[in-house]
């Protein structure tokens, strides 16, 4: 008989560990099995993204595709129309924060399932900040309690913002922008305030300080000197040159390997397919194209943006294949040349969030600001900032809008992830977070081995994957993990019962 699976741990309860535990209270039998939630925050569900703030801060994704189920896509959608008492102008995208209740429901009816098929649950409202293998996994919080599992998932979510001015820990420094509601409402109105970088996150403490009625000068200061794209209607597009036999017929060509090249060859058709031409929205575009003449385009042509958006949002499907199979010089060039350009077009921003930008910019209170030489926090309580062009400005405050980083460094080397590494149940992935088995989730311990009761889940896996950052690829990722472990438990518990019964 197979060494069983009677005590599961998922550390994190935000939108991945609910995923998973709804998956599993779905998929597992029951009995004898118990599952314990970790949770260093004083709730469940939300996580960082959907934790509550302002309802203008929108989802991303249309809220008919936002679900913590694959096979679902409309789970939330239903559950908002079915359920929740207020209701938004703009539906298609609701508030984060409308998400993060819907992943509280789903965890609450998730319990009362495993309760229904014997399941136990448990949650320990708790960090865990250190996990030692002896005949099973110890896992010991910081308060110092310690429990052992026969499998552990990591759920962790983002472990480190960049900070690429060494500014966390001055005053006036924002290191984590979110909730909104608390960091934005430090600023006085008239502060100059300078965000670091131009993505969604930086689109959203802009709409914030407008709502809160802020006028004093804002620029965004990013390498690229670009906004996110605007989002029009993505329309399902069937992939006719990006697909998974074209993958496998280079695969054979090329053993076992694809280049950037190949991939280069299929977007380019993939896109003239739908009478597009790739290089004018993936190329890097040079730093003087004017961001402001961007947006009012867009905005203008926000039908042209469905079609090339709906290609990008079909390549969920591959993406992590194609990944997995690329050549690893080939990885390091994308990652250095094209990983901000793709993310910038693949993670648009919502028309209504474009056209409040877009005022901003009219008024001349917002301005985007490129080549940054240094940053230094003077005496007089304020930042010094150089330019390449040898202008500088004074900000009051700064707030960090560059994102999570992919790489493991710093602090991230110290607690839950520090323990994994040092102890060599984890290994350090070059392209972003852990190595982890493409196949299973399972971390790679230091002898290169997979480790199937140990397995990761969301941004840590994000140099296995790529693409991590996305709800649609994070319940993908949960339904393998849980589908998989769940066959296991499954399977034992009917040998247990075959043998009792012998
Ligand atoms: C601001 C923002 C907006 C986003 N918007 C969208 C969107 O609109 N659509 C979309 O598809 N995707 C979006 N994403 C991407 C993705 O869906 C989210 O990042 C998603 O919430 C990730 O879920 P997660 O569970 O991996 O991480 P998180 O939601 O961050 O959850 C991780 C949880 O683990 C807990 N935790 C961490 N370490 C420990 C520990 N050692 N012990 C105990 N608990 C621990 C944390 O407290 C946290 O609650 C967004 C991401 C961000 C950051």
């Amino acid at each position: 008989m197979k060494e069983s699976i009677k005590s599961i741990a998922i550390v994190g309860g935000g939108a991945a560990g609910i995923s998973l535990f709804n998956y599993f209270t779905k998929k597992i039998n029951g009995n004898n099995v118990n599952i314990t939630l970790y949770e260093k925050k004083s709730y469940v569900g939300p996580g960082i993204a959907y934790q509550d703030d302002y309802d203008f801060l929108l989802l991303n994704r249309h809220s008919k595709q936002m679900s913590v189920m694959v096979e679902e896509p409309d789970h939330f959608w239903n559950w908002y129309k079915s359920q929740y008492k207020v209701r938004f102008e703009q539906e298609e995208f609701l508030p984060r924060s409308v998400f993060g209740e819907y992943l509280k429901n789903v965890f609450e009816k998730s319990v009362e399932r495993a309760i229904e098929k014997n399941i136990a649950v448990c949650v320990k409202y708790s960090e865990v900040s250190y996990l030692r293998k002896e005949r099973n996994y110890v896992l010991m919080t910081r308060d110092g309690e310690t429990q052992e599992f026969d499998l552990v998932l990591l759920c962790l979510g983002n472990t480190r913002l960049h900070d690429h001015y060494y500014l966390n820990g001055q005053p006036q420094f924002i290191y984590n922008p979110y909730p909104l509601k608390q960091t934005v409402s430090l600023i006085p109105k008239n502060a100059n305030i300078a965000i670091l970088g131009s993505s969604l996150t930086a689109v959203d403490i802009c709409l914030t300080l407008k709502e809160n009625g802020h006028n004093g000068k804002i620029d965004m200061l990013s390498r690229n000197g670009e906004l996110p794209s605007v989002r029009g209607e993505a329309k399902p597009h069937k992939l006719k040159y990006l697909t998974y036999d074209s993958l496998n017929q280079i695969l054979l060509k090329r053993n076992g390997q694809i280049r950037l090249r190949d991939i280069t060859k299929l977007i380019k058709k993939e896109f003239e397919e739908t009478g597009l031409e790739w290089k004018s929205i993936l190329a890097p575009k040079s730093h003087d194209s004017n961001a402001k003449k961007k947006l009012e385009e867009e905005i203008k042509n926000v039908l042209h943006q469905s079609a090339w958006q709906s290609v990008l949002m079909s390549t969920n499907e591959i993406i992590e294949k194609y990944w997995h199979f690329l050549n690893e010089e080939d990885k390091d060039i994308y990652l250095n040349k094209y990983d901000r350009i793709f993310m910038s077009r693949r993670n648009p921003m919502p028309l209504v969030n474009a056209t409040k930008i877009l005022n901003l910019m009219n008024k001349g209170q917002l301005s985007l600001k490129s080549d940054v030489v240094f940053i230094d926090y003077l005496k007089d309580h304020t930042f010094y900032v150089q330019f390449n062009n040898r202008e500088y400005i004074n900000y009051n405050w700064i707030i960090n809008a560059t994102g999570p980083s992919k790489h493991l460094s710093g602090p991230c080397k110290s607690g839950l992830i520090g323990s994994l590494i040092s102890n060599g149940y984890a290994t350090i992935n070059n392209y972003g977070g852990v190595k982890t088995d493409f196949d299973s989730g399972a971390l790679i311990n230091k002898s290169g081995q997979p480790d199937t009761n140990l397995r990761a889940l969301g941004h840590i896996t994000c140099g296995t994957y790529y693409f991590t950052n996305s709800m649609e690829m994070i319940a993908k990722h949960a339904k393998q993990i849980s589908e998989d472990i769940s066959d296991l438990i499954n399977q034992s518990l009917q040998e247990e019962k075959d043998f009792v019964s012998i």
